[in-house]
């Protein structure tokens, strides 16, 4: 089934009162089914456990939203048995029918779009246009995905020698495991699972146990669009039960994940290792974390910049790896850029995502609070706090904090907090700026906003990141106009919703005939 040409499904508009209403009706639905169990999906079929533990609203840690059915190990080796069967008809059936049961699924969510963001509301936290828009991420890796399987799915005839053909052609790898993040808890599961199942790679996800209730979203989406059993197999599960395990298994050929730098490492470093009936060397595709920064020059249009940074810095909580954390202001505009800065933060509403009227929210669980608090913490003793907002007392909310006198070598300035904290540094010169921007581990996403021709010139020549913004936010990057993702310690360079991402799920093969 041929499709037109790849479009990005529209943002949410909430000035139509259809997108208004549908929220609160969505996620009034949602809470009729609070108290319910959910099974793993193995085979096709559902798989209930012992172990099951509950997911919480984040606004509220009261609000049980569900208790999930948690893998051991040996629920994996059943998922592991039924993507080992599954292996030889997926990866011989045609790249277009593989791509088609994924426009079926891209359907499927548009049609489910309201329901698929509010259990992100509720389980992770989300504003509802944050989470809208997530959803829509989603439809676009399924549409973009699916075209660009249909796209590598033709042989390429190589060179033009007579009296032979060579033909190049890309096949699956074998079953892969996807480690999925909570912080776009379908978007990005969606991607790396779509990516996987396309390129004719049978799943066993693994949700991040924070938003395993969005990640069940996978298998209704996946059950309704009609997928062979064996191909997708959803087994959330405790990382120290089954984490390991799964990544060391040595029938797993390919390991897609998103998330810390230090989980990242440490699949790599397990991979590594062949393990006993291993006859392949895995490959793993890793996006990890940032320490983003925003360049402001010393001619930047503050109307544009403050609003900027602070969606940048502070949009879903500043659980990002795009998020800015590190904001670099030139000397000539410093005191301005605060002042407005300072004015801009302490006029937005906090409070829980499900009233439209918060710009920001709770972090997404206890734990996560702890980890700000304490990043908060260290920061205070670093610089000077601008500005801290004040927080509801329920929930596992983390003040909004902006803090100043930041330098390069301060913990604050290096280390990925993943929250809502912006660290503020001074450069005397645009040159400086860039050092300073430089001067990190991680090489994701950056920005600048100037109106100097010759500046964006430089910054676009040595401003080493993998996803550049000049005069605009650093977040939302939407698939195939902004391929996403970063290298250095950011992740092994792979750009998710872009034309190089599925050549990682495949093996290359050429055929040469002599005619
Ligand atoms: N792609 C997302 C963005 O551009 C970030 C993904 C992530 O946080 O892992 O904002």
């Amino acid at each position: 089934s041929q499709r037109a040409g790849f479009k990005n499904m529209p943002l949410v508009d909430f000035t139509v009162p259809e997108a208004r209403m549908a929220f609160p009706e969505a996620i009034a639905r949602i809470r009729t089914q609070r108290g319910r169990t959910w099974p793993l999906f193995i085979n096709g079929r559902e798989v209930v456990t012992q172990d099951a533990i509950a997911s919480y609203n984040p606004a509220d840690p009261e609000e049980i939203l569900g208790h999930v059915c948690q893998a051991g190990r040996e629920e994996v080796d059943q998922a592991l048995q039924a993507a080992q069967q599954a292996l030889p008809s997926w990866r011989d059936t045609s790249p277009a029918d593989r791509a088609a049961y994924l426009f079926k699924a891209a359907d499927i969510c548009r049609r489910r779009v309201y329901e698929l963001s509010a259990w992100q509301v509720l389980e992770v936290g989300k504003q509802w246009d944050q989470a809208y828009n997530d959803v829509a991420e989603a439809v676009d890796f399924l549409e973009y995905y699916g075209r660009e399987m249909i796209r590598l799915g033709t042989p390429q005839r190589m060179g033009n020698a007579p009296g032979e053909v060579n033909e190049l052609f890309y096949q699956a790898k074998g079953i892969a495991a996807v480690i999925a993040p909570w912080n776009f808890p379908l978007a990005i599961s969606v991607g790396m699972v779509s990516a996987a199942i396309v390129t004719g790679n049978p799943v066993i996800y693994k949700p991040s146990s924070l938003s395993s209730l969005v990640g069940y979203g996978l298998v209704e989406i996946f059950q309704e669009a009609g997928l062979p059993a064996g191909v997708f197999n959803y087994c959330p599960g405790r990382s120290s039960v089954m984490g390991d395990y799964l990544v060391e298994h040595p029938q797993i050929s390919l390991i897609a994940f998103t998330g810390s730098v230090d989980v990242g490492l440490r699949i790599m470093d397990k991979a590594a290792k062949v393990h006993p009936g291993q006859d392949q060397c895995k490959r793993v595709i890793a996006e990890m974390g940032g320490k983003n920064a925003i360049i402001i020059d010393d001619d930047a249009d503050l109307d544009e910049a403050v609003p900027q940074v602070l969606y940048s810095a502070f949009g879903f909580q500043g659980q990002k790896c795009s998020a800015c954390s590190r904001v670099i202001v030139l000397d000539a505009i410093y005191d301005r850029f605060m002042d407005r800065l300072r004015d801009a933060a302490l006029s937005v509403k906090i409070g829980p995502g499900e009233h439209p009227g918060n710009f920001m929210g709770p972090v997404v669980d206890r734990n996560q609070q702890q980890n700000v608090l304490a990043a908060i913490a260290v920061a205070k003793e670093e610089g000077r706090i601008a500005v801290q907002r004040e927080v509801p007392g329920n929930g596992c909310y983390a003040p909004m904090t902006i803090v100043e006198g930041i330098r390069p070598e301060h913990r604050t300035a290096q280390e990925e907090i993943f929250g809502p904290v912006l660290a503020v540094m001074r450069a005397k010169d645009f040159t400086e700026a860039l050092e300073m921007a430089n001067n990190s581990r991680f090489a994701l996403t950056g920005g600048v906003f100037s109106r100097s021709p010759k500046r964006l010139e430089q910054a676009r020549k040595d401003f080493r990141v993998g996803n550049l913004y000049l005069n605009r936010n650093n977040t939302g990057a939407l698939v195939y106009r902004q391929p996403f993702g970063g290298f250095k310690m950011s992740g092994v360079g792979s750009k998710a919703g872009g034309p190089d991402y599925l050549l990682q799920f495949m093996d290359p093969r050429v055929i040469t005939e002599n005619t």
